[in-house]
């Protein structure tokens, strides 16, 4: 499983729990969660259809 860091909104606590330690609000994931997973997708489509014209 991978951890992800996470960052409290309201304090700017960085964290690897959903909820913040010192104030008890939610977490959100700082990077924006676009970017990797579709760049992953992207090449592992491309990989995946190469595969299948190939056979
Ligand atoms: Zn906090």
């Amino acid at each position: 499983m991978k951890k992800e860091i996470l960052k409290c909104p309201k304090c700017d606590n960085y964290t690897l729990k959903n909820q913040c330690p010192k104030c008890d609000t939610k977490t959100l994931s700082p990077k924006p969660m676009k970017y990797s997973p579709e760049d992953k997708y992207g090449k592992w489509r491309r990989t995946y259809k190469k595969n299948v014209i190939r056979n």
